[in-house]
């Protein structure tokens, strides 16, 4: 397996607007409490979402799935986002939307296969040698630019690290030098070097200085220099396909866009991960796939998932739906949701309901703390009640142009008013157009 302590987070993508969820805020006896963990309202959702989670963590929901029914804005993504932050810190969520899988570049089923193992997790525990210590004394030899005699570049680097025990003078090429540069590295500062790829880390500085904002204040380290460390970090099955697939073949250095995850890469990268977890090198973390606006997948894309919900490696899927009785997309056949019986059968369903003025006022006012906005109270009002005879999306999202209009200070009714007048609903944006449409007929 090539180096795999080049990758060492999880991607969690567009979840940027929901980034104060940190939950589903139930108490110890699944009940919800209407603000915790970021959540307000939607209550008996929440708690249905708190059961299916308890349901995950036992294995009884293994080959089903979870349905989240209810209007546009009424918080799916929100809960869905909660059930996987109840799952872990480092449980992937992938966020999909049905749609996104018609794409000219690439095959639907090549688009499901990749959010699936984007969805699940690796968490690996790995032991390396290290140096660690403070940095005692650094000397860099410089040499003459070989093409260039003005210019004088780093060629070695003798560097001594010291913790409360031990003392050890470590000799070093060009690189250890230039990375030392990068980072800014002075003596006092406490730092970590792979003893295998020489990569270096900065941990902190046991210097006392005034303002240190930048650097971390931190202990001298004891015990040897040299050591062996514990480390853990989680990838995704699709990053380790990446990885795997550019080492692939030299083909794909020339030729560019070479970059192609074929199944067989994909069976190779299971067989490592499957020896890993034997070894207790590693374990795995099913995370979440949540597809919205699921009525927009066909029958394949459905029988597809179906297949991928029963294999060993699969994530919890989570759907979403606004729509009631409908076509499933490819057949000529209404089904409950547009979604096939079969897979009907396998998912629990979780109704949402429309937000009520309390709920979105608390959420408005989240929101604008995570974001960095000041507000009045009157704004907030205004906007809860906007959020009623509107969206709640809608009295969210104007949040952001309100606060430029208020030129970054407090938020006051007027910039919402201003921003509102700028930017449209839904609904107001359908009967102008509509309006002018007729006008012109
Ligand atoms: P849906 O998926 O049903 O369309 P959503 O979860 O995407 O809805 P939005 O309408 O986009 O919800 O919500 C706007 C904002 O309000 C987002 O930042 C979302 O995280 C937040 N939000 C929605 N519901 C809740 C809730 N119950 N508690 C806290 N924040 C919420």
């Amino acid at each position: 397996m090539p180096v795999i302590e080049e990758i060492t987070k999880v991607s969690f993508e567009r979840v940027g607007s929901h980034s104060h969820i940190k939950g589903l805020g139930l108490d110890e006896n699944g009940k919800a409490k209407f603000i915790a963990d970021g959540m307000v309202g939607q209550t008996k959702a929440r708690e249905a979402a708190g059961i299916a989670v308890k349901l995950i963590k036992k294995g009884k929901l293994a080959g089903k799935g979870i349905l989240l029914a209810g209007p546009t804005g009424s918080g799916k993504t929100a809960i869905a986002m909660g059930i996987a932050k109840e799952l872990g810190e480092d449980v992937p969520f992938v966020q999909i939307s049905g749609s996104e899988i018609y794409s000219a570049e690439i095959k639907k089923t090549e688009f499901l296969k990749q959010a699936l193992r984007r969805a699940i997790g690796v968490r690996i525990s790995e032991e390396r040698k290290v140096y660690e210590g403070k940095v005692e004394k650094i000397e860099i030899r410089r040499t003459r630019h070989p093409f260039n005699p003005y210019i004088e570049i780093p060629e070695s680097i003798v560097l001594t690290l010291r913790t409360k025990d031990d003392e050890k003078t470590i000799r070093a090429g060009r690189e250890i030098a230039y990375q030392l540069l990068e980072l800014g590295i002075e003596e006092g500062d406490v730092i970590q070097i792979d003893a295998e790829t020489g990569r270096i880390s900065k941990i902190g500085t046991t210097k006392e200085e005034e303002g240190i904002f930048l650097k971390r204040k931190v202990d001298m380290p004891s015990g040897p220099v040299l050591k062996i460390k514990e480390f853990t970090y989680t990838v995704t099955l699709h990053d380790l396909d990446v990885v795997n697939a550019r080492a692939g073949g030299i083909f794909s250095l020339f030729f560019g866009g070479g970059l192609e995850i074929t199944d067989e890469v994909r069976e190779r990268v299971d067989e490592t991960v499957k020896q890993w977890v034997e070894e207790g090198k590693a374990v795995l973390v099913p995370g979440v796939l949540f597809i919205d606006e699921c009525h927009m997948l066909d029958i394949e894309a459905f029988s597809f998932l179906a297949r991928a919900m029963e294999s060993e490696l699969a994530p919890i899927l989570i759907l979403a739906t606004n729509r009631g009785r409908t076509k499933i997309r490819g057949t000529d056949i209404e089904s409950p949701h547009g979604i096939p019986i079969d897979m009907l059968d396998r998912l629990l369903i979780i109704n949402t309901e429309p937000y009520k003025k309390e709920e979105i006022r608390e959420i408005v006012k989240i929101r604008a703390r995570e974001e960095g906005i000041e507000i009045s109270d009157e704004a907030v009002e205004y906007l809860a009640e906007l959020g009623e005879k509107t969206s709640l999306r809608y009295a969210v999202q104007l949040l952001a142009p309100a606060s430029i209009l208020a030129n970054s200070k407090r938020v006051e009714k007027e910039h919402i008013m201003k921003a509102e007048e700028y930017f449209a609903d839904i609904r107001r944006s359908i009967s102008y157009v509509e309006n002018l449409e007729g006008m012109l007929r």
